[in-house]
């Protein structure tokens, strides 16, 4: 039980709801779910990032802190989700909000994400760009800053991903869909997720792998580098499963990346993005983006189309979030 070992803030409406998915079921031809972490909280529009600060937020009132700490993209939903932790919590926040991706319109760095950073009291720092895990010069001195007023900064990496306790969120998710299985007596023998800084897929890894029963979780690349994506999941988590005490090491055969739907770049998507956003939004009313699900709902409905994700499966789709950054990317729906 991972909340006797670590302590969690909780932030959020737990467990997020499961539900099943008609009519994509049917225009694709396998049983789909949905878990829904899009909409599991209260905390402006919520995400997969929520789930992953609660553990860290628990981290951050025990030493002190008053002052988070963040980067990512221009529309970055993680940096959104760490200033919405930061207001409930009372403390302060700076976020780097870096150039990941070259979108042309003049509302991109107004509207969306970032206007509800702002909104919530973020201070946003627009400097830096392109994508990468590595940990930026730009980042260590905005903590640097908070010190040299007095502030205590708590440090969160892109993605919450590349840090200590970054992978427990996930890892205890895989223990959340578990208790909902057992509940309505089911058992999703695949499951889906976008995958990009790494600490989702790199938590499920672990968290599905300590289960006795095998599932396939395969991971949708995003980052538009499949070799970087890979190398983030199998460090954070290896680090998860020690952390945790899991008494094996996880194998390279465990983390499945596919990296056909990342579109041209990170943050930019292709025409099966688009249709994927289509599709999901008119079947289901259920709203996905060009960076993030758009991608891994292309993936899901084209493996399920091509037989790779075999009839008969029932497959669980785990909604991230993302949609908040839709009105930045309206030029791409014309
Ligand atoms: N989906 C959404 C909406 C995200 O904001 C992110 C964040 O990067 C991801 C998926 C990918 O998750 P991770 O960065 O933990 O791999």
């Amino acid at each position: 039980d991972l909340e006797a070992k670590f302590p969690r803030r909780k932030l959020a409406f737990w467990p997020s709801p499961i539900h099943p998915l008609p009519r994509l079921s049917e225009a694709i031809g396998v049983e789909v779910w949905a878990k829904r972490d899009d909409i599991a909280s209260g905390l402006a529009f919520g995400g997969n990032k929520v789930r992953k600060l609660e553990w860290l937020a628990a981290d951050a009132i025990a030493q002190g802190c008053d002052t988070l700490v963040s980067i990512g993209n221009i529309q970055s939903n993680h940096t959104r989700q760490v200033a919405a932790v930061a207001a409930v919590l009372g403390m302060k926040c700076k976020l780097v909000q870096e150039e990941w991706t070259r979108w042309e319109d003049p509302a991109y760095d107004k509207v969306g994400n970032i206007l509800l950073s702002r909104l919530m009291g973020a201070e946003t720092i627009l400097e830096g760009e392109g994508y990468s895990t590595a940990v930026k010069e730009t980042w260590e001195r905005a903590l640097e800053q908070v010190r040299r007023e007095g502030g205590r900064p708590y440090a969160i990496p892109a993605g919450a991903s590349d840090h200590p306790l970054g992978g427990l969120g996930y890892a205890h998710f895989a223990d959340e869909v578990a208790a909902q299985e057992a509940a309505q007596g089911l058992f999703f023998d695949t499951v889906v997720t976008a995958t990009c800084t790494g600490s989702t897929q790199a938590g499920m890894v672990v968290g599905f792998g300590a289960q006795d029963r095998r599932r396939r979780l395969l991971g949708i690349d995003t980052a538009a580098d499949a070799a970087m994506t890979r190398a983030a999941v199998t460090k954070i988590a290896r680090a998860t499963a020690e952390l945790i005490g899991l008494n094996r090491e996880i194998r390279d055969e465990e983390i499945e990346i596919d990296p056909r739907f990342a579109g041209p770049d990170y943050g930019l998507p292709d025409d099966a993005t688009i249709a994927a956003i289509r599709t999901a939004a008119s079947l289901e009313a259920m709203l996905t983006d060009p960076v993030y699900e758009g991608k891994s709902m292309a993936g899901l409905i084209a493996m399920a189309k091509s037989g790779e994700i075999p009839k008969g499966s029932r497959v669980l789709y785990v909604h991230l979030g993302g949609a908040p950054a839709l009105n930045a990317y309206h030029n791409a729906f014309v």
